[in-house]
This record gives structure tokens, sequence and C-alpha cells, in this order.
């Protein structure tokens, strides 16, 4: 299986001839650089491997420094006299706490870090210079945009001094990911800094602001004005920068066709290439090892089960699915809302079909709570107290029958019974006395600072874990670490232990979430609107055969994608347990073609191209 192949006319411009003299230099820019915020942390970091193979000591990145996170993630080199410490030494100099270092993660590259507070003080210089020399308009923008005009304007003035002293001798190429590290892009070009630039950004601004508001996005989708509705949301300096770095940067690329399309609407330019994201993949030696931690983090989520639910009501954990959905509170974007409607009309179909199966839907995002639902915690706790009890008693009994049998001259079997004291049988009877209950198990697991579209709905579809529903809902506010005491586990923990993962997305640039399925041999949901669902149908035919499923919603209404979804999850459903073991191994099988080292290509393509054109400019 290979990757599908890059358009044609980018490979006809990417001939490049082999380079002489010095090998080039990679910068790579982004507010996620040592800084986690959402995916394209897992972007930069997981690929820095495959980077650091590829350029070795030529690469480095440039990120915004953060005291908490630097103090885990970064290690200063004041003195390593490389021309990278050199030129942040010399900005030093002149004031700008600009630092030099190593970035701690796998393949130790080097990295810049950026402190732009003190800049903050210049914001109404940089902002006139946006607009004088760019039209930028960035008047009564959030202070988040003024930080990142503050942090793109010193990334700006390192470039523009690197180059000055290391562009005879060596030819560099900057990365720019996103709006938030690419303000200064588009001075670096006016200005003629030799440097070539790639600009790839991981969604449009409009785009992600629009497809949340409307149900016709990709309708309208030609046919917008990207000033109009920049000023209607409220997003004029973020859509200016975008549209600015993508009109001025040597190679434009985003992570997806999907998002291309966008590009050409809001940007006015056609993008030069795609860049699919992977991950570092790590395979087991023994193929089933995938297998047995699904099990053993499976069992993990079935404690979770029992002390959430066995208060009110039990079933067979044995005929249990565990189907979850992860990300952003983006009740629409996400595809939470189909998502829930299908998980209805599947609690229908298998109560019809007289199906003993439960499905335990796990909703996992991040909504505002005050704390988790002291009830929550409280069954939780009980359940444990139970579990301490019959362990007691349990050593109580082994401890006595052993020495019951050890001296029984008869080799008749002891009544058991008499071996546990009256004080642990009360203890035990009390404790699940005191745990039962009537009510309803919870389908949020926090108390909430307000109701949001995901209670709604329980409250509308009367969807509320009645013992009756085959189709229960754990709604988890926040995302999982391991130390939250509700699972103990980490998210990829969590990920391994369940069944299917449930991403149908009405807008997705690309999609961690059920890429992260995949390379953890767990079969999972997505839609042809969002970038990787998009690449598997590209990369393969049978790509349900192997565990990926595809809502079709660019061709279907809400309802006709909502009734694909159900009939995906009732199928599943009525798998057996050999058919799906099966498919794990199917879906496991392909995660190879994720790996950086097969989808670096791609962004080896972007960087000789920005090479290559910088040189066409120049001549
Ligand atoms: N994620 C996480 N913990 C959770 C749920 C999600 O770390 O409890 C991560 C997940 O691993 C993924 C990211 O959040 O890498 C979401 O990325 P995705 O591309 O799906 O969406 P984006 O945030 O870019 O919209």
């Amino acid at each position: 299986m290979s990757v599908p192949k890059l358009k044609k006319e980018s490979e006809e411009v990417i001939k490049i001839e082999k380079r002489v003299g010095e090998k080039p230099i990679l910068f790579e820019c982004a507010w996620e650089v040592c800084n986690q915020v959402g995916g394209i942390y897992t972007v930069i970091r997981s690929k820095v491997p495959a980077m650091v193979e590829e350029w070795g000591e030529n690469y480095c990145l440039i990120g915004p420094y953060f005291p908490q996170t630097a103090a885990i993630e970064f290690e200063r080199q004041d003195d390593d006299n490389s021309i990278f410490s050199e030129t942040a030494k010399i900005l030093r100099d002149e004031g700008f706490d600009v630092y030099y270092g190593r970035w701690l993660v796998t393949g130790r590259p080097r990295i810049i870090l950026i402190d732009f507070h003190k800049h903050l003080e210049k914001i109404d210089s940089i902002k006139y210079e946006l607009w004088e020399n760019h039209n930028i308009s960035t008047i009564n923008c959030e202070d988040l945009v003024n930080s990142v005009l503050a942090f793109g304007d010193l990334i700006k003035k390192y470039l523009t001094l690197f180059a000055e002293k290391n562009s005879r001798k060596y030819e560099i190429v900057a990365h720019f990911h996103e709006w938030m590290a690419s303000s200064g892009l588009p001075d670096l070009r006016l200005k003629g800094v030799n440097i070539g630039t790639v600009f790839t950004t991981h969604a449009t601004m409009l785009g992600r602001y629009i497809a949340g508001n409307v149900n016709d996005f990709y309708e309208q989708l030609p046919y917008y004005n990207w000033e109009k509705e920049a000023r209607e949301y409220g997003i004029e300096a973020q859509a200016g920068i975008e549209r600015q770095s993508a009109q001025r940067c040597h190679v434009l690329t985003t992570v997806s066709d999907v998002t291309a399309k966008e590009c050409e609407v809001f940007f006015g330019r056609v993008c030069d290439l795609i860049l699919p994201n992977g991950l570092n993949i790590t395979r087991f030696a023994a193929t089933h090892e995938f297998q047995n931690l699904h099990l053993k983090y499976k069992q993990k989520i079935n404690q979770f089960v029992m002390g959430h639910f066995f208060q009110s009501y039990s079933w067979d954990l044995d005929n249990t699915l565990y189907f979850f959905t992860s990300g952003r509170y983006e009740f629409k974007n996400k595809g939470y809302d189909l998502t829930l409607e299908a998980l209805k009309r599947l609690n229908f179909k298998i109560v019809q079909a007289g199906i003993d199966t439960t499905v335990v839907m796990f909703m996992i995002t991040r909504n505002p709570v005050y704390s988790i639902d002291p009830q929550v915690l409280q069954s939780r706790a009980v359940m444990e107290e139970i579990r301490q009890t019959v362990e007691s008693i349990e050593k109580e009994i082994g401890e006595h029958l052993f020495y019951a049998s050890a001296s029984n001259d008869d080799a008749k079997l002891p009544d058991l019974n008499q071996f546990v004291e009256e004080y642990w049988r009360l203890r035990l009877r009390r404790t699940i006395q005191t745990w039962k209950t009537k009510t309803l198990p919870r389908t949020v697991t926090h108390l909430l600072q307000k109701p949001d579209e995901i209670t709604e709905f329980f409250e509308n579809s009367n969807m509320k874990n009645h013992q009756q529903d085959r189709v229960k809902f754990v709604y988890h506010p926040d995302f999982i670490s391991p130390t939250n005491p509700l699972f103990g586990l980490e998210y990829s923990q969590f990920v391994r232990g369940c069944h299917l993962g449930v991403f149908p997305s009405y807008y997705e640039p690309w999609g961690y979430t059920p890429l992260e399925c995949v390379v953890r041999g767990i079969p999972t949901v997505t839609s042809d609107l969002s970038g990787f669902g998009d690449f598997m149908m590209q990369l393969m035919h049978d790509y349900e055969n192997v565990g990926v499923y595809v809502v079709n919603r660019k061709e279907k209404t809400f309802n006709e994608a909502a009734e694909q979804l159900a009939d995906i999850l009732f199928k599943f459903v009525t798998m057996s347990r050999r058919d799906r073991i099966r498919q794990r191994n199917r879906v496991e099988n392909i995660s190879d073609v994720f790996d950086w080292t097969n989808l670096r290509s791609y962004y080896d393509t972007a960087h000789d191209l920005a090479l290559k054109k910088k040189g066409i400019g120049k001549s």
C-alpha cells in the first residue's frame, strides 16, 4: 500500500537539481512549538524525529517562551557557539528575550524560544506597520492576537538577522504553521529577506467560524466574501494575517483537499501542495501485543462502568461495547450533533432487534465545569470500599481454607461460609445496601457551569440512562488524564480500551482523533468532510473492510447522514467478537502509512519547492 501520489503540477515543479555546497537550513515556526494547545502540537512534536533524521543539526524550531512549559521541555544552551545561538545572543544584547537551546523531546532538536511579553510595549508600532505595509487591520483585537503579533515580529527579527549573517553560505527555508506564527512573513517577503518561505494553514479561521454557525457552509463556500465575513465574525486581524501570509509565501500548503478549497476562496490562491498529517508510529514486535493492551485497558474502563452504573442496575459487561468521541467542544463542527442523533436511533434499532448487547458511549470534550459531580465520585468510592471488603474476605477465607485443608484428615471440603466472620458479612451487606440506589446513573460526570447542547439532547430525547436503554451515555466534559480519579488512564490508554471511535465531523481540516484510533488498532468512524476521511478514501477502496467507516456528509442531509451512521453502528454491534478482533488486526496493519518516515516526503517536497521558487525570484 502506498501513499497517494502528489498532484501532477507539483511533481513537475519539484524536479530539483542536486544541491551544491552546504546543506540548507530549515526553521519551523509555530505557536505550538513547546506549547501544547491542540492538534498542531501533535503534528510538530511527532514529526521531530523524522525531521531530525533528514535535516540533522540544520533543523531548528521556533516557538513562544512560557516559563512553566519551558521548565519541563526546554534546555537552554547559550554557549554552543552555533550560528543559531549567536543570532539569539545578538538579539538578547539588543534587549529582546530570545533564547536558544534544545527541545527535550525525542530527537532533541535545536529550538529558539521567544518571550514576547516585553515586546508587547511596541504593539502599537507593530500594528501600524501591518496596516501601512500590508493593509492588515488589527484594531480592537483580543489579547491573544496582540501576543501573536509580538511573537511574530520577533520571529521576523530573528530570521532577518540570521539570513543577513548566513544566507551567503547557506540556503534557508522558514516554514510557518498557522497565522499565529506568520504575522512577520509578509514583511520578510516585502523586504526581500533571502529566505524561502512555506506557509501551512491547518484550517482557515473563516471556515471554522462560518461552518460552526450555518448549515450550508459547503454549498455557499464559493460565494463567500472573505472581508465581509471577517468583519461579521470580528476576526479581521486573524483572517487578514492568514490571507496575507498565504498570498506572500513562496509555497502555500494545507493539510487536506477539503481545506484547500477554503484556501482558494478565503485566500484567493490555490494551494501548491497538500501535506497530510502523520504520527510517530511505534509498532509492537509481537502483533498480538496491541490486542492484549485493548483487553487490559478495557478492564480499567469496566471498573469505571461498574462504579458509575451498577449502583443503579447492572448488566453483562462481557456483552458490552465501548464507543467514544473526543475533541474540542465544537458541537456541530465535530459532529457531536450527528453522533447523538445516530445513537438515539441505534438505541431504538438494538431494542427492536431484541439484541442484548449494551453500548456505553463516552463523550470526551472540554466545557467549563465546577468540579466532578460528588455523586459520581461517591459512587466510585463506595464501589472501591466493596472491592476492599471483598478482598479482605477473600484473604480471610484463603488463610482459613488453607489451614483447614492442610489439617483435614478425611479429605472432605470444609464449608466456606464458616470462615467468614460475622463482622465482614455485615460490613459487606451494609456497604452494598448504602451503595444501591433507585436513581438513574448520571449522564454527565461533572457539574457543568451551564447546560450545553449535549445535556439539552439528553433532556429532549429522554436518553437518560434508563435501565431499558441499550445505549448508555457518559458525558465527560474534560479531557482524560491519569490524575483524573474516574478513569486513572492516559487518553491513549483510554482509546485502546474502547471498541470504536466515532468522529463524523462537519468541519475538520484533518482530525487526529480517528487516526489515533487506527494506529492503536481501534476501528473508527470518520466523515468525507474531514481531511483524514478524505485521505482514506483516496488511499484505498476497501477502507470499511479495514475498520475505517466514512459517513458521506458531503452528499447527504443531516437526517440521511444520521441514518447512515446509525446503520454503521448497528452493523458494528452485531459483529461477532472474533470478527472484531480480526478487524482490529486489519486496522492496525495500515498504521505504517501514517508514519512520518513516509509522510515527511510531502514536507521535503514543500521545502525543496520553496528553495526553488526563492531562487527563481532572485534571478
Ligand atoms: N486529546 C487529548 N485528550 C483527550 C481528548 C483528546 O489529548 O482527552 C487530543 C487528541 O489526542 C488529539 C487532539 O486532542 O491529538 C485533538 O486533535 P484533532 O486533530 O482531532 O482536533 P483539533 O483539536 O485539531 O480540532
